[in-house]
């Protein structure tokens, strides 16, 4: 995976011929500045390109629909230097298909108490010029984010950048392909959804294939791959011996080779198993799951596709920040009441990024699927704080459930074979467990201790599905009422699409 710096972000400016040419000349002068310094900032992960001023109508059009078919620009930062007439911009906004960031800065950041005249006030208008671009934008029910405050302002630029990662993992779920070994694990419920509105919303499309598709796959795979892939594993993890020089391990490293190759071939960014499903399979892909996911690929286990595609949407939010992202389960709860944790784990698949020291390889029966011994990498997660995130579908439109929590330091447990995590949800585990509930979270997630909330609450606004946060400040009557109002609101405003 490498997105950052590839796309850009165009920054637009509202204005008016009214001006004059000089105050044009001085507002697109600033303008340029803005967009340069947020260029170079360091948080900002793309392109910030400036834009010539808009004062017509058709050049607004114009910009919008060219941010239509860019395939660089991800999204529009518009800022109002001056007053900028707000139905100019109905037909632009309209058409624009690209998520809409509302940027409320000045370039100035203090009043000159001691020069201030008209001239510096018929230019420095964005207090009252944003505010009729905004009311047009709340008119018009366009989703966006509003960003308040001055461009050099550290705080203000990280909402900024918050906006960007989200809508570079928006532009990577545009055609994102997910591949699927297997179908739903059978009867499970909360995995299921509607394949069509998940691609109409989200943008995403599920390939469904049979397990012999892959097996093919994994069965021409060479024995020298094979042999340059175990050396690999020896210099990335701790490993013992005998598991070195096992049957299983070269196993391992050929579903591997095979699955890697096979979602190469297939441009996919994400993929499913089924234990259910593993026939010319020798074992239930765990290592192979685990080290995918650490390249960049989104996982959901069980034919759980929403969360695959979650996986890789939040991975791509989460390129080169400290912390990693996997696929997460809800496995077992510590209910001592002085420290009322969850140990999340799966039976094999989670994402070694998210890993403390080095993991280990290690070779354990699985009770589940009725195959060989798997491979699996066994580790912990380091103190930090999290999220959890879970899509599903309610029939009439998809939700989005966040949920913060707190990893903490967990206890050894020589007996258990795989990674795990220990963590205290928000805003303590008897409230942000039954919010989760009462929300119809899944049991599986995706976990980040790279990306916060904010993150997801931006993506969910440019694929405007519903979105409900369970943080710290946090009261479960207001959150019941939400949920219902909620149901109210996605009812009359159309749907699922
Ligand atoms: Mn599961």
């Amino acid at each position: 995976m490498n997105n950052l710096m590839t796309k850009e972000v165009w920054f637009i400016t509202g204005s008016q011929d009214l001006y004059g040419p000089e105050t044009l000349k001085q507002v697109a002068i600033d303008s340029q500045k803005i967009a340069a310094s947020l260029s170079k900032s360091k948080s900002i992960s793309q392109k910030v390109i400036f834009k010539p001023v808009l004062t017509s109508p058709s050049s607004i059009t114009r910009i919008c629909t060219e941010a239509n078919s860019s395939e660089k620009c991800i999204g529009l930062i518009a800022w109002m230097h001056t007053f900028s007439p707000a139905k100019m911009w109905i037909e632009g906004l309209s058409l624009l298909n690209k998520p809409l960031l509302h940027f409320h800065t000045q370039l100035n950041r203090d009043i000159p108490w001691d020069t201030i005249d008209m001239n510096f006030m018929n230019l420095n208008q964005s207090a009252h010029g944003d505010r009729e671009f905004g009311f047009i934008g709340t008119r018009m029910r366009l989703n966006r984010k509003v960003v308040v405050g001055h461009y050099l302002d550290t705080e203000t630029i990280e909402r900024i950048a918050v906006w960007i990662r989200a809508a570079a993992a928006f532009n990577d779920a545009q055609g994102m392909k997910v591949a699927r070994f297997g179908d739903n694990m059978r009867e499970v419920a909360v995995t299921e959804g509607n394949k069509v509105s998940a691609q109409l919303k989200m943008g995403y499309s599920v390939y469904g294939y049979g397990i012999g598709d892959l097996v093919k796959e994994v069965n021409k795979v060479s024995e020298s791959g094979i042999k340059k892939l175990l050396t690999d594993y020896a210099s990335d993890y701790s490993i013992t011996k005998s598991v070195a020089a096992s049957e299983t391990l070269k196993e391992a490293a050929r579903i591997e080779l095979g699955m890697e190759s096979f979602l190469k071939k297939g441009d996919f960014k994400a993929f499913t198993t089924t234990f259910e499903d593993l026939h010319g399979m020798r074992q239930l892909p765990g290592l192979a799951v685990q080290r995918l996911m650490a390249k960049g690929y989104g996982f959901g286990a069980e034919g759980d596709w929403k969360t695959a595609a979650t996986v890789r949407s939040m991975k791509v939010m989460a390129e080169g920040l400290k912390g990693g992202t996997s696929f997460m389960e809800d496995y077992t709860y510590h209910l001592d009441p002085k420290n009322m944790s969850v140990l999340g784990a799966h039976m094999l698949e989670i994402c070694p990024s998210i890993a403390m020291g080095k993991p280990s390889v290690q070779v354990h029966q699985l009770s589940i699927g009725g195959k060989e011994d798997p491979a699996r990498l066994v580790f912990k997660t380091a103190p930090a704080n999290a999220i959890n995130v879970s899509v599903i579908d309610l029939g009439n439109r998809f939700r989005m459930i966040v949920n913060e929590v707190e990893v903490i330091k967990c206890p050894d447990m020589p007996k258990l074979p795989v990674a795990s995590v220990l963590w205290k949800p928000m805003p303590d585990l008897k409230t942000g467990a039954a919010a989760w509930i009462l929300a119809g979270g899944a049991h599986h997630t995706g976990f980040s201790t790279a990306i916060k909330a904010e993150y997801l609450e931006d993506f969910a606004g440019m694929t405007g599905i519903e979105y409900v946060h369970i943080g710290r400040e946090f009261n479960l009557s207001d959150f019941r009422k939400e949920l219902r109002w909620n149901e109210l609101y996605y009812h009359l405003s159309g749907g699922i699409a």
